[in-house]
């Protein structure tokens, strides 16, 4: 991947970074694409395409169980992304990195198993106003079961959390903070590292949903001091149905295992009961997305050969001139102005339903989300029902920014 350099602008060289992803080459009703929709999965660039190809023409086999030539290939490149996350996110031992189908499922891994196991009725939970649903409801249901008491972390009117409610909101029973690293729906950069350390000092513990931040910045989860920390790798240019849950070792170890099955256990017998494996295979019960998580593998170098910081600062790049220009129309309401952000834009137009704005647009070719963005209770709290969201990724373009408010504009003067 070629950088340039220079001094003050980000460096990023785009038009050959475009050129690794073949669907932006497509057109969407006669329009070339215009993909802003990176939050919701961002687009694969044809190294991992070409990997999950690779896999299937030669070395498909089930991991971990076979003697033969395939089996050991594909698990020794499966074992390889663990290696490969344990460094995307500075893990300090390989052993913390668990393969999951996504930061839903490794969210639900942590409720299930060690809030099982160390929650009882009248702990209570903080979570934050910003939440992804993946973040709430694994905790509502929790609770409903074990009688736990959720209390929420308010955001203020940008959209960032209020740090005084949330050092005001610890009682002795606080067991656990869950907070996203990056808000999905406004962007918001939060505080982690500093909500880990009181969460520590309040004797609680913190996960982390990193969906949104590991795609954009350097995540560092020994820096942060997380106990949990979630990621997707579709929304890292890689593919869909695998993620990753981080977990401190001594906390692994202690948890029971979620679910059951082949790959989990030591032994397993009628009268003398199952023992289980040792991390991280305890928590990887059945035949995991063996190509995919190779492919992740993939994807992460396609970011390492870039570079996080120089993918994170070219959105930055982006973000400054969107939310310029974004501005300057008449009635636009940009949700979420905190002073740290992702590649975020969430917005309402006075006088154009979102809906609206979403459908007339994707007719000009370029793809935005519409709707609640999983994330109800921060909209209520802002007290709209939907918004529009343009969210940005290493291979969007000035160009394709100054086309997008074009075609706002023109979509806006439509619907009023
Ligand atoms: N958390 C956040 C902040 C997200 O943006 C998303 C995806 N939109 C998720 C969790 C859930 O990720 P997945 O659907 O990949 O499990």
């Amino acid at each position: 991947m070629t950088v340039m350099s220079a001094l003050s602008e980000p460096t990023l060289d785009v038009i050959q970074v475009r050129r690794d992803f073949p669907i932006l080459e497509r057109q969407v009703h006669g329009k070339p694409l215009i993909y802003l929709d990176n939050a919701a999965t961002s687009q694969t660039p044809r190294q991992v395409i070409e990997t999950l190809d690779h896999y299937y023409r030669h070395y498909n086999a089930n991991i971990h169980r076979g003697l033969h030539t395939l089996a050991d290939e594909a698990t020794a490149a499966f074992e390889q992304t663990r290696d490969k996350a344990r460094d995307f996110i500075n893990a300090a031992d390989r052993r913390e990195i668990i393969f999951t189908s996504g930061t839903t499922e490794a969210i639900n891994l942590v409720a299930n198993s060690w809030g099982r196991a160390n929650l009882k009725p009248k702990d209570e939970i903080l979570i934050s106003q910003l939440e992804h649903h993946s973040n709430i409801v694994p905790w509502q249901l929790l609770a409903a079961q074990l009688e736990l008491v959720i209390r929420v972390i308010p955001v203020d009117e940008q959209g960032a959390l209020d740090m005084v409610a949330y050092r005001e909101l610890f009682s002795e029973r606080t067991r656990l903070v869950a907070v996203n690293h990056v808000s999905n729906a406004f962007g918001t950069i939060n505080p982690v590292r500093e909500m880990a350390t009181i969460a520590h000092q309040q004797g609680a513990l913190i996960v982390v949903d990193g969906a949104q931040a590991a795609p954009h910045e350097p995540v560092d989860v020994q820096h942060i001091d997380a106990d949990f920390y979630a990621f997707s790798g579709h929304k890292v240019y890689g593919p869909t149905g695998v993620g990753v849950l981080y977990g401190k070792a001594e906390l692994l170890e202690a948890m029971p295992p979620w679910q059951g099955g082949g790959e989990m256990i030591r032994t397993v017998s009628f009268d003398a009961g199952t023992t289980y494996a040792d991390i991280p295979h305890k928590f990887e019960a059945g035949t995991p997305s063996i190509a995919e998580v190779i492919a992740m593998g993939r994807a992460f170098d396609w970011v390492n050969d870039i570079g996080i910081a120089m993918i994170g600062s070219w959105e930055q790049h982006l973000l400054a001139h969107a939310t310029r220009k974004m501005t300057a129309i008449e009635g636009m309401r940009i949700l979420g102005t905190a002073p740290h952000k992702a590649g975020v834009i969430s917005f309402v137009v006075e006088g154009a339903h979102a809906q609206d704005i979403g459908l007339l647009i994707d007719q000009l070719g370029v793809a935005v989300r519409t709707g609640n963005h999983c994330a109800q209770p921060l909209l209520q709290r802002f007290g709209v029902e939907a918004t529009c969201r343009a969210s940005f990724a290493a291979y969007n373009t000035l160009e394709e920014i100054d086309l997008f408010v074009e075609s706002l504009e023109r979509v806006i003067g439509m619907v009023r």
